[in-house]
């Protein structure tokens, strides 16, 4: 974590310390006044719902050193040592553009619609078989937690994988200008964040924006079955490396087989290189193809990404195989869905072998705007009795969805509920042993509720 003196702080966010020569030495950065470790710089930013100011005594009887202070934020508390800035969250970002400048390590940034925390993920895994890495914690992608990870780094780390989330236009420039990406990401562009940007058209725009802050020289990786990212590279002088299932794709999957939760799969590069990872989802595939890509390009050997992929863990709530009651299997998706992420995990169950029965447990997916009762009904739609036993869904949105399913099922195969209990309750009904069940919706349906009653 970053260590520097007060007055090396103050410099480097442009702020001005209460004592002239303040040669303390801070270590590490912290936005939580409850969560300080002894020695850090506080810094209080100013939510919708708090303002930090009001916690800056609390965090240095916690064991801050020294803290941030906004000059038009009233009585600063005395005897404290304070660093005076315009605004403490820019504070914070220059701190963390100024920090990433002095080290010399080499930045992954990784953005996109669907799969930016699994590929950082990925890529950590990868690249840790050969340098010292450092990675986004969790989700922690927006514009003070992309900082935050940045002021995490050791003057030693060789690597770092940044995750870089949004939801409208601007955010992914403000990110990129801060980490300087040595080489960057875009896993793909979906449907998701409709409600702010418009159109796909205007997602692609958000996105490619993460080559503003690219380094000179720096390359892109990106979704190669991508048109609208294809255009948008087009007559740019920027380094290109593609994947994708075209074949004018650089990393190209050949065969991909999935088992239990093993997925093995091969690439044009390496026909005869058999991968494993020990993950689901054919949309996965494509995720370790975006790390397999960026590891190459710093020289990882195959040896070690082969490594790296097979010593792969993955956050919670992403297609995680866990087992359910009465001898049956959970699917538990239930960290967000969007119509993409939705259809690729249908698509992995519906090509799953060896289930007696299959049950799909989908809730809403929301922020999707005007359309959002089409992409509910498409999905519907893509549901096949001949793959899936049931189809059950959750929310006022599923509605939707259970009705595209009633295209093609017998109508006591399709349930909508808008009760999650009642929902709890049939389902417990008929589960029973070598039964598969996904369950899938947007975060804000909380379906790990389901996930923890069918659990054994
Ligand atoms: P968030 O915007 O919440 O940070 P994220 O982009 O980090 O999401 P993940 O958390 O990796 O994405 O995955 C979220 C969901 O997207 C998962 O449910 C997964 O099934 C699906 N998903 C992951 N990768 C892809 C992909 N390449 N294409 C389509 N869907 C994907
Ligand atoms: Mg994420």
């Amino acid at each position: 974590m970053i260590k520097r003196s007060m007055k090396q702080i103050a410099q480097m966010v442009s702020g001005e310390c209460n004592h002239s020569t303040n040669e303390e030495m801070l270590s590490g950065v912290s936005i939580n006044s409850r969560a300080i470790e002894a020695g850090n710089l506080f810094v209080p930013i100013i939510g919708e719902k708090f303002n930090g100011h009001e916690f800056v005594e609390g965090a240095i009887i916690n064991g801050a050193k020294a803290s941030l202070w906004q000059r038009n934020q009233e009585n600063p508390p005395k005897n404290i040592p304070l660093i005076y800035v315009e605004d403490t969250l820019v504070a914070l970002q220059d701190l963390a553009k100024t920090y990433r400048n002095e080290l010399s390590l080499k930045v992954i940034g990784i953005t996109g619609s669907n799969g930016k925390t699994t590929t950082k993920d990925i890529v950590a895994s990868i690249m840790g078989t050969t340098y010292k890495v450092l990675k986004t914690e969790g989700n922690l992608n927006n514009h003070y937690g992309l900082p935050l990870t940045i002021l995490r780094l050791e003057e030693d780390t060789e690597v770092a994988v940044l995750e870089m989330g949004m939801s409208g236009r601007g955010e992914i420039e403000l990110l990129t200008k801060i980490a300087q990406p040595d080489a960057a990401i875009i896993t793909n562009i979906g449907e998701a964040h409709l409600l702010d940007l418009g159109s796909r058209d205007g997602i692609a725009d958000a996105k490619f924006e993460i080559i503003d802050g690219l380094k000179e020289g720096g390359t892109i990786i990106y979704d190669g079955d991508e048109t609208l990212l294809n255009e948008r590279v087009m007559g740019k002088s920027i380094n290109t490396i593609t994947f994708g299932s075209h074949s004018d794709c650089t990393y190209v999957p050949v065969s991909i087989k999935q088992e239990n939760d093993v997925t093995y799969f091969t690439i044009n590069k390496y026909p005869d290189t058999e991968i494993h990872m020990p993950i689901l989802g054919k949309h996965n595939v494509f995720n370790a193809l975006a790390g397999i890509a960026v590891a190459e390009y710093f020289n990882v050997s195959l040896e070690n990404i082969q490594k790296g992929l097979k010593q792969l863990k993955v956050s919670n709530m992403r297609l995680e195989v866990i087992e359910g009651k009465n001898g049956s299997k959970i699917i538990n998706d239930a960290y967000n869905a969007s119509p993409t992420a939705m259809k690729a995990a249908i698509d992995l169950v519906q090509n799953l072998k060896g289930y007696s029965r299959k049950v799909v447990v989908l809730g809403d997916m929301l922020e999707l705007g005007p359309n959002e009762e089409k992409y509910h009904y498409e999905i519907g739609e893509l549901l096949k009795p001949n793959f899936v036993d049931y189809v059950v869904t959750f929310g006022e949105l599923s509605k939707h969805i259970a009705e595209g399913a009633r295209v093609s099922f017998e109508p006591d195969k399709v349930k909508a509920y808008t009760n999650k209990t009642n929902l709890i309750e049939d389902l417990k009904k008929i589960v029973s042993a070598n039964d598969l069940i996904l369950v899938k919706g947007s975060r804000g349906m909380r379906l790990e509720e389901v996930v923890m009653e069918l659990k054994e």
